[in-house]
């Protein structure tokens, strides 16, 4: 196998550069409260930038689907078939509009000054210290800069471009999804699973380099609605039962040492994320997180009985809970393939990269794709800070992204069509 591990390889052979900086340009923001797919126009217009790339690059099947996800397909030389994977949304916690890419060449190991008092300070964002020399690219401190998960896909773009220009180069068959809505959580609803056909996918949508993410929250909502008797406020004694005041005291009765203000690393927590209604009915909606699913069990048994504890205070008033799944851990579904894990650790290595494990405190369309029944854990694709004014990400980090994709598909190449 050719370890690839040098960036500047990368930097120079392909476009990964140019094409990151083309994709952030396009705000694609994906909204939350909306039922189409993609969720904003300019969703679609990447996607369909994207199609073209790659068909520019040489995959001629290159597609956008009625959803807005891209497919391709590069043929294998060797056996078997596995997926690469990115998002096109950008997170709507900030703005992704008229992003314009500051670029910070030979970085002195100093505090980077943006726009609006941003501030990205080494102290803070440790992992800078790390890249003193490399070229950064942030946003210019008025809007994110999407390297989540622009890198990604510029990285997967990358790794093509070099396998297109070197058919000596052994590798199976490969299939690529560009996806829309992952930062609303619906990038795995509409995944063409069947169509895609690969036993096995990694989701390009890590930070740092070395980052591997096998790990992820199990998931819960929770919403308990109380309803009480409305009655009008002057004739009110003895008859009214007020739904907000049992609803206060419900989110007051609430552990607060399993909060995500309290908790870290592998804690799992109970949040009330809204709540809304009147006197005669009130509701809040509520998230329940856990890396262990008898544990993320268990904090629905805690709100069904701090529900009924208030309920038990007034026999007139209603209470009722509903806990419906929203993703789980990824884990249990990626232990019964160790085969997985041993390859990407293999790739990071050839890269010379060391890996570190991070579990995620969310879910990644991985968490979905492998209860769907597809393995899918997370890899680096460099970006740093996500969400906000102070991402950036090192061009180094992402060319090793792109170097770490080329290992791996070698090592799938020299497995002989074992997948798993
Ligand atoms: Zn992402």
């Amino acid at each position: 196998m050719r370890a690839f591990k040098n960036d500047k390889e990368i930097l120079e052979k392909t476009a990964i550069i140019d094409r990151f900086l083309r994709y952030i340009r396009i705000d694609t923001t994906s909204v939350e409260e909306s039922d189409k797919c993609p969720s904003s126009p300019g969703q679609l217009e990447l996607a369909k930038m994207l199609a073209q790339e790659l068909r520019d690059i040489g995959l001629e099947d290159a597609k956008v689907d009625e959803n807005g996800y891209v497919l391709a397909t590069l043929s294998g030389n060797r056996p078997g078939t596995i997926g690469f994977i990115a998002h096109i949304d950008t997170a709507p916690q900030f703005t992704g509009k008229n992003v314009k890419p500051v670029i910070h060449e030979n970085y002195d190991g100093k505090a980077i000054k943006l726009k609006n008092g941003i501030v990205i300070d080494p102290a803070e964002s440790r992992e800078l210290s790390r890249c003193i020399g490399d070229t950064i690219i942030t946003a210019d401190g008025s809007t994110l800069l999407g390297a989540d998960d622009k890198a990604g896909i510029a990285a997967i773009m990358a790794a093509l471009e070099i396998l297109k220009k070197d058919e000596s180069l052994p590798h199976p068959t490969l299939r690529i999804c560009f996806n829309p809505e992952e930062e609303v959580g619906r990038g795995a609803d509409k995944f063409p699973l069947e169509t895609f056909g690969a036993p096995v996918a990694f989701t390009l949508d890590g930070g740092f380099v070395g980052e591997v993410n096998t790990e992820t929250f199990s998931a819960d909502k929770a919403t308990v609605t109380f309803r009480g008797v409305s009655v009008h406020p002057g004739m009110a004694k003895g008859k009214m039962v007020n739904a907000l005041r049992y609803l206060g005291s419900f989110l007051d009765s609430l552990p607060t040492e399993k909060a995500p203000e309290t908790t870290e690393k592998r804690e799992g927590f109970i949040h009330p994320t809204d709540i809304s209604g009147d006197a005669a009915e009130a509701k809040v909606n509520m998230i329940l997180r856990s890396f262990d699913d008898k544990e993320l069990a268990g904090h629905g048994d805690e709100v069904k009985r701090l529900a009924n504890k208030i309920a038990e205070r007034e026999p007139r008033l209603g209470v009722e809970v509903e806990i419906k799944e929203q993703y789980r851990n990824m884990r249990p579904g990626l232990d019964k393939h160790p085969g997985i894990m041993e390859r990407m650790v293999q790739a990071l290595k050839a890269a010379g990269v060391k890996p570190f494990h991070e579990p995620i405190r969310g879910g990644t369309d991985g968490s979905r794709l492998t209860a769907m029944g597809m393995p899918t854990p997370n890899l680096f694709a460099g970006g740093v800070n996500f969400h906000g004014p102070s991402e950036w990400i090192s061009t180094r980090a992402m060319a090793l992204s792109a170097c770490t994709i080329l290992n791996l598909i070698q090592v799938y190449a020299e497995s002989g069509g074992e997948t798993k």
